[in-house]
C-alpha cells in the first residue's frame, strides 16, 4: 500500500510512520509550515525521516496563518496548561487544521500515484478537537472516495486508541521518542505544562 503520512514529528504520528513502515507500507510524509509556535516540531520531522530513509515535504503554507487565527498555536495567544478536556484547552484549536492538512495531502497523494492519506489523530484529541473525532474522520473517509476520479482512503489506525495504548505501539516497534517534539510552546525544552506536554508525560509515564 502507498500511503502519504500527515507528520508532524511528534510521538503519535511518529509511531504511525514506524507502525506503517513494519506493517511494508510504501510510505512518504508531509508536514506543513503553518506559522505554528512550535515549528521546531518540523526539525525533528525532518531529522527522523532523514534518519529512517523516508521522503518528506514541508510544506510551506504560512500564507494561510492569516485564515487560521484565533488559536493560541497560530497567534499572539498564551498556550494554556492543564488535561485535553479542560475548558480553555479550546485554544488550542486551529480552525479547520485538519479538513485543510487532509485536503491537501489528498492532493499530493493523486499526484504521486498514492492510495490513502494516514493521520495519527486518537481518542484522548476527541475531548476537544473536533476535526480528530470519529465521525469528522468518517465523513473524510466518504469525501476522499468521491472527490476525485482516483478513490482514495483516509486511514487512522489510531482513531480509538489512547494515547498511552500509541506509546504501548511505540515501544514494541522501537520508537525513539525523546528525538520527537510534542510541546506546543516550542521553545528549548518542553515546557512539561501546556497539554500536548501534560497528555506526553502520562503516555510515556
Ligand atoms: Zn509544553
Amino acid at each position: 500500500m502507498k500511503t502519504l503520512l500527515i507528520y508532524s514529528g511528534g510521538m503519535d504520528s511518529t509511531t504511525l510512520l514506524y507502525k506503517l513502515l513494519a506493517d511494508g507500507d510504501e510510505v512518504r510524509c508531509i508536514s506543513f509550515d503553518y506559522g505554528q509556535r512550535h515549528k521546531k516540531e518540523l526539525e525533528y520531522a525532518r531529522r527522523i525521516c532523514e534518519e529512517l530513509g523516508v521522503e518528506h515535504s514541508i510544506i510551506d503554507v504560512r500564507s494561510l496563518n492569516e485564515l487560521m487565527q484565533g488559536s493560541a498555536l497560530t497567534s499572539d495567544i498564551p498556550v494554556p496548561e492543564g488535561h485535553y478536556e479542560d475548558e480553555n484547552m479550546k485554544q488550542t484549536v486551529v480552525p479547520n487544521r485538519n479538513m485543510i492538512f487532509i485536503s491537501l495531502a489528498m492532493a499530493q497523494a493523486i499526484s504521486l500515484g498514492f492510495e490513502r492519506v494516514a493521520l495519527a489523530v486518537h481518542a484522548g484529541d476527541h475531548a476537544i478537537y473536533p476535526d480528530c473525532r470519529p465521525i469528522f474522520i468518517q465523513k473524510m473517509q466518504a469525501v476522499a472516495a468521491i472527490a476525485n476520479y482516483e478513490k482514495l482512503d483516509v486511514f487512522a489506525p489510531f482513531l480509538t486508541m489512547s494515547k498511552g495504548e500509541i506509546a504501548e505501539v511505540g515501544r514494541e516497534l522501537g520508537v525513539p521518542f525523546e528525538k520527537t517534539w510534542t510541546c506546543y510552546k516550542g521553545l528549548a525544552e518542553p515546557c512539561g505544562k501546556c497539554g500536548s506536554c501534560v497528555e506526553r508525560g502520562e503516555a510515556l509515564g
